[in-house]
């Protein structure tokens, strides 16, 4: 799940992470009110999305409308959310459709003297988290880390013991950061570390992370995302998910209980099971063709998920043709054959349908698909399905 950087930069607060003051807004007249109420003679406009690049990014209609913007005054303020609030953003991690802008953080302007990168992920190779700094800040990271790796310094630590004084210091003198910055980042890293670890991140990125004018190290983004399967754990965390930001038919997946993921190609794929799943879109691929998806509806799928999940592939434009790949084992064949006629009734299918069925009540499933007047092309093994699917749509 990811937050945005308003919401972050709360949660950073809690956790003795220092940020700048900032106040969340919905209208131009909010904003003004919040550049007021902050009362300092700069500050930043920043559209909340939940991609970066928004400084680089602009306005769908509007190339001068920047994603972050500096304000000198109340009415500048006003202005920038006005040319912010409810226009899409369009940055190098939205993709050309851009981002919806609804809401905008007024944030007390930095004086910045240093401007560095610093990420937390989880290294599963080494099974622990690693704490990346860069003084390459500000720019893309992902060009860094392939052009000149050598200027990414790496730091793994211990989850249960957290980033160590020693470790702090290193990177400090490899980063030339001396003085009150040293002691100020000394808390800093503690602080990101533990956080990271506390509440079961999968990723927190600052880019920049900057020292300003008096040796403060501070956040002046923040990228978090939190690792879903820990989020039970988190009930704290549940309301800052935003719906809105998440793409619409993985959001209707989730609550049936599906895992879908969706991707760019025109075969739709219907699996139990997520390593069938990952092998189908595999064998897809490999005979020429492109997943549109990955969907597992589980080992204990009814009538309805499924029925449910042929409404998600069918609604993706992309999807040219669907291949169902069902190994009955808990989940029987019958169940899938009852839930495919029950969606050829409800949505029809307008494409191809290719259908692999094994496993348990095969014979009765294959009879219940015979008989009915769904339009299905039938497959012996994966191999077979994959090369006739793609056939499908040559
Ligand atoms: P994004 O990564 O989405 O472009 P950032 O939060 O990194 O958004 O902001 C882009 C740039 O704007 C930063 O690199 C920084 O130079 C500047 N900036 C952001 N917040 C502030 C602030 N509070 N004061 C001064 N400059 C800022
Ligand atoms: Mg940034």
């Amino acid at each position: 799940m990811k937050i945005h950087e308003f919401q972050a930069k709360q949660l950073f607060r809690e956790a003795g992470v220092p940020v700048l003051e900032g106040i969340v807004a919905r209208t131009p007249a909010e904003a003004k009110a919040a550049f007021e109420k902050l009362d300092q003679p700069l500050a930043v406009v920043k559209a909340q999305i939940h991609a970066g690049g928004r400084g680089k990014g602009h306005i769908a209609d509007n190339p001068e409308q920047k994603g972050v913007v500096l304000v000198r005054s109340a009415d500048e303020a006003e202005a920038a959310a006005t040319g912010l609030l409810g226009k899409t953003l369009i940055t190098i991690q939205t993709g050309p459709e851009g981002q919806k802008v609804n809401q905008i953080f007024v944030e007390q302007g930095c004086n910045i003297a240093r401007e560095l990168y610093m990420g937390i992920v989880l290294d599963r190779a080494a099974a622990r988290p690693v704490l990346m700094v860069s003084t390459e800040g500000g720019v893309e990271i992902e060009k860094v880390a392939e052009e000149t790796p050598e200027l990414i310094l790496k730091e793994h630590f211990d989850p249960a013991v957290g980033i160590e004084a020693y470790q702090v210091r290193k990177l400090c003198k490899k980063l030339d950061i001396s003085g009150p910055a040293a002691r100020s980042a000394g808390k800093f890293i503690a602080a990101l570390c533990r956080f990271y670890v506390d509440k079961d991140c999968a990723m927190a990125e600052i880019n920049p992370l900057v020292i300003d004018s008096e040796g403060r190290m501070l956040a002046l983004d923040a990228k978090i995302t939190f690792d879903d399967n820990a989020l039970f754990r988190h009930k704290e965390l549940h309301d800052l998910r935003d719906l809105e930001e998440e793409d619409p038919s993985e959001v209707r997946a989730a609550k049936s209980g599906l895992s879908y993921v969706k991707l760019d190609g025109n075969i739709a794929c219907l699996v139990n099971g997520a390593g069938l799943a990952m092998s189908t879109m595999d064998i897809i691929k490999y005979h020429g063709g492109e997943p549109a998806n990955f969907l597992d509806v589980g080992g204990g799928a009814n009538t309805e998920q499924v029925t449910e999940a042929f409404r998600i592939l069918l609604g993706d434009p992309n999807c040219k043709a669907v291949l169902v790949n069902i190994f009955g084992g808990i989940a029987r064949c019958t169940t899938i054959a009852t839930a495919l006629i029950e969606a050829s009734k409800q949505v029809g299918f307008n494409v191809p349908l290719v259908v692999r069925l094994e496993g348990t009540e095969v014979e009765e499933g294959r009879q219940m698909l015979a008989d009915s007047d769904v339009d299905v092309i039938t497959a012996v093994d994966l191999t077979d399905a994959a090369k006739k699917v793609v056939a499908a749509i040559a």
